[in-house]
């Protein structure tokens, strides 16, 4: 019988998350989730959502877009340009607002990222059918800004840039000035920017979304807003390039983000203050943990985000993963080129982190 899949599913290498594991409880440390809940706000409008289910929700997401519209503008420096609906796209998670960017922008044209980064990026390249460039981060693992200007340069540069701000999985963030700089050089390519981390020290780019008509920012509910199981995220860019978004996304699905999600989603955005206690809660556990795996030979890359990536002077990282997991600690461990010796730790709340740091003293003992 002939294969009944497609040569292109045969050939997809698909994208493998940390695992949610069902045989104990864990301190579940590996897939960057926050430790803290949503707010209660959330849950009281996801519970008001619930009598309206038999109705389609709104394809448009327009309550949310306001929401986000005026929460960014808010947030613009005096005098900036505003932020209209039309500079926002959402999904069903920042993962399906990237998986449409491809198909909107890339198809059958090539995209450049960082040779260590979000590891779904290749994925989607494979599978929209785009060629991709792998460009090497730095010895200490920084984006190499000039590498990225000078892709402008090129006969044919990439129709595409994608960076991760703060990067994953090493949590090495890249100043504003230095993404508005490769966003100004690269004024032929659209320059996305993953910003799923930028809420834990980073600086977000929203506000030159009105200046660069090639600037599409992806942002995301599942990490500093603790809703990763909502599933909500959402792009922000000129209106050429959300338009992009929307053809793919009306030629595939209509009623990608649910009534309860877009109701959760906007409770969620209104509660600055929960938002505002739970992300200084975890940078604060995360200076307090950088500290102590110091003290205890650890090198860890100075992270802007919810995790920190650590490396051990003696002992190789994959047996401190499988000693951590076998104590009922989990963490992510990628065995790939120039990581293999590093563990992605999520940062957790204060008595996890403990629970982790008394497992890897015993390890290292
Ligand atoms: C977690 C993550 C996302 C995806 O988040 P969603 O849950 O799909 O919104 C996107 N980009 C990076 C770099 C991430 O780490």
């Amino acid at each position: 019988m002939r294969n009944m899949l497609s040569r292109l599913a045969q050939e997809l290498e698909p994208y493998v998350p940390g695992e949610q594991p069902v045989d104990k409880v864990y301190v579940k440390l590996n897939t960057n989730e926050n430790p803290y809940p949503p707010s209660d706000r959330v849950l009281a409008a996801i519970h008001g959502a619930v009598d309206r289910l038999r109705l389609y929700p709104d394809p448009e997401n327009t309550e949310l877009k306001e929401v986000l519209a005026t929460y960014w503008n808010s947030r613009l420096s005096y005098g900036s340009p505003k932020l209209e609906t039309e500079n926002f796209f959402v999904g069903n998670g920042s993962d399906e607002v990237l998986g449409f960017a491809f198909p909107a922008f890339f198809t059958d044209r090539e995209v450049a990222f960082a040779d260590i980064t979000y590891s779904f990026y290749p994925v989607y390249a494979k599978l929209f059918h785009c060629t991709y460039r792998e460009i090497p981060l730095d010895e200490d693992f920084q984006i190499p800004v000039e590498e990225f200007v000078k892709l402008a340069k090129e006969e044919t540069p990439p129709a595409g840039i994608l960076l991760a701000n703060p990067n994953a999985p090493t949590g090495r963030g890249l100043s504003k000035e230095d993404v508005e700089k490769i966003i100004r050089a690269n004024e032929e390519s659209v320059v996305l920017v993953d910003e799923a981390y930028i809420d834990f020290g980073g600086e977000s780019v929203v506000d030159l979304v009105r200046e660069y008509d090639n600037l599409l920012v992806v942002q995301t509910l599942s990490k500093s807003r603790s809703l990763a199981g909502l599933r909500v995220g959402y792009a922000v860019g000129s209106e050429t390039l959300i338009d992009g978004l929307n053809r793919v996304k009306n030629s595939f699905n209509s009623y990608t983000v649910d009534r309860l999600a877009m109701a959760g989603a906007v409770a969620a955005i209104c509660d600055e203050s929960h938002f505002q206690r739970t992300r200084h809660l975890i940078m604060e556990t995360r200076s307090r943990v950088t500290e102590k795996l110091e003290e205890m030979g650890f090198n860890v890359v100075e992270s802007e985000a919810n995790f920190i990536f650590v490396t051990h002077k003696s002992h190789p990282a994959k047996d401190l993963f499988q000693g951590l997991r076998e104590k009922g600690v989990l963490v992510r461990y990628f065995n790939k080129p120039r990581i293999d010796n590093y563990l992605r730790i999520t940062i957790g709340t204060d008595g996890e982190m403990d629970i982790l740091l008394h497992a890897l003293e015993e390890l290292l003992a």
